[in-house]
């Protein structure tokens, strides 16, 4: 994961986050009953990150990944909820101050919350599972745990 200075230069400074992305945030912290304190930027990242800058919550998300999940939805897709879910996950969970090393466990975590809170939103098993089918690599990486493991 890279350092706070080198985080801060992925975010995309002349793209302003999209207006969609906060409401569908706000809709997400009222079902967890959270202040929506995180920050949420359109950046160079693969898919989308949770990070910690200049001691708020950050999330990054790549905004041709999420155009690409959004299809052309009006409503944010189960997909694109299930990548957002996640991050706050690693947020809501501590994951910014743990050194273990261990990432495919704290991904394990992420995943978990994500999908419990989607079954709480409304979502059926499928569609919580819908970004995981399509966006988790069949083995296990260095950061993150085999496909079958994550489903
Ligand atoms: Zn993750």
């Amino acid at each position: 994961m890279p350092n706070e200075q080198a985080a801060k230069l992925l975010i995309i400074p002349q793209m302003l986050p999209d207006s969609q992305i906060d409401v569908v945030m706000k809709d997400i912290c009222e079902h967890i009953g959270l202040a929506c304190n995180f920050d949420v930027f359109p950046a160079r990242v693969p898919n989308a990150m949770a990070y910690m800058i200049d001691g708020k919550r950050v999330i990054m998300y790549n905004p041709q990944f999420i155009a690409e999940l959004q299809h052309d939805h009006e409503n944010p897709s189960w997909a694109t909820l299930s990548v957002l879910v996640h991050e706050i996950g690693h947020h809501l969970l501590g994951h910014m101050f743990v050194n273990d090393g261990n990432f495919p466990a704290r991904e394990l975590e992420a995943d978990r919350f994500s999908g419990f809170l989607l079954y709480r939103m409304g979502s059926t098993l499928n569609e919580a599972e819908e970004n995981i089918r399509t966006m988790a690599q069949e083995n296990e990486t260095p950061s993150h745990p085999a496909r079958s493991r994550r489903l």
